[in-house]
């Protein structure tokens, strides 16, 4: 089930109940399931809309529960935020992410996801560091996803450990666009070097011009601020060709390619992507 249907507007439904029973049992299978090994990274790839071209992955978090089988994000990143499991669970993600990178080939770059949580954790710079200095691994090939609820919150400190971790050599990427509170002003005030295009305005834009004028207006605005623009949740090739004149760097979603666990390309085991 999803919290959030097509577009950018959730309802409530009569199933958000029993999501409530359905969190306490998760959340204390959370505690054994890191240290069990439950957890696996998929990979989608980001694709450069003009040539085609893979630019990197994005890394997506699965947990392969023992009776509920795969457990998606959606359902647990929030468990593992309000318990702070995510501390560890993400520098478990972050580790596993760059060592898996560190195998691709030059210049392909690895994108992370980092909850608010992570961000206020003191341990956060240093575990980037151990696994750079670890896998010798470019940090420019290492794109670092935050939301942009981030900015609300004790914005001036993180406008300083954003600044720190790009001294890294690390990139970037404002996720979730258009989704949360923040105003245009702070593409100005934060060093992003990326702009992820929430996937509910890709999802509308052919019935609405309002995504339409929201998706130019970021587009030519991240241009004349020297940051490239992803469009997320790509499905059709009317959307890819729309955003493409709409002058989009990259594109991301299930029409160029399912997440798909990369261990399986090394099995030998047919791909097997998602869905
Ligand atoms: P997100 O960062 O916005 O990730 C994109 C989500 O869109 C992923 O869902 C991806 O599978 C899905 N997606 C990709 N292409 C398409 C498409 O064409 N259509 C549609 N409808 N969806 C598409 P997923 O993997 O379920 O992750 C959901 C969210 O959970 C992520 O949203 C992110 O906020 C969070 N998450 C996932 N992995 C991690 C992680 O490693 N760490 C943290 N902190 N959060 C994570
Ligand atoms: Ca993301
Ligand atoms: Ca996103
Ligand atoms: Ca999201």
């Amino acid at each position: 089930a999803k919290a959030r249907g097509r577009g950018c507007f959730a309802r409530f439904e009569p199933w958000m109940e029993d999501r409530e029973r359905e969190r306490a049992a998760l959340e204390s299978d959370l505690r054994s399931a890191i240290r069990e090994g439950q957890f696996a990274l998929h990979f989608q790839p980001l694709v450069k809309i003009d040539s085609g071209e893979v630019a990197g992955f994005e890394a997506l978090v699965r947990w392969d529960h023992p009776t509920l089988g795969v457990v998606m994000p959606g359902e647990f990143i929030p468990i593992a935020e309000d318990t702070g499991l995510i501390v560890p669970l993400g520098e478990w993600i972050l580790r596993n992410a760059i060592m898996q990178a560190a195998t691709w080939r030059e210049g392909l770059r690895v994108a992370i996801n980092l909850s608010p949580i992570q961000l206020r954790s003191p341990r956060l710079m240093s575990q980037l560091v151990t696994a750079i200095a670890h896998t010798g691994i470019d940090p420019g090939r290492i794109e670092l996803e935050i939301t942009e609820n981030v900015l609300m919150q004790e914005s001036e400190a993180n406008v300083a450990l954003l600044h720190k971790l790009r001294e890294l050599g690390v990139r970037i990427s404002l996720d979730d666009f258009g989704t949360g509170y923040s105003s245009l002003n702070y593409l100005r005030s934060f060093p992003f070097d990326k702009i992820k295009i929430d996937k509910c305005f890709v999802a509308d834009l052919e019935q609405r011009e309002d995504c339409q004028a929201i998706i130019r207006a970021v587009t030519s605005l991240a241009g004349t601020l020297g940051m490239d623009t992803v469009a997320e949740g790509v499905e059709r090739k009317e959307q890819l060709d729309w955003l493409r004149q709409a002058g989009c760097t990259e594109v991301q979603g299930y029409y160029i390619s399912y997440p798909f666990n990369i261990e399986e390309l090394s099995d030998g085991r047919p791909l097997d992507g998602e869905r």
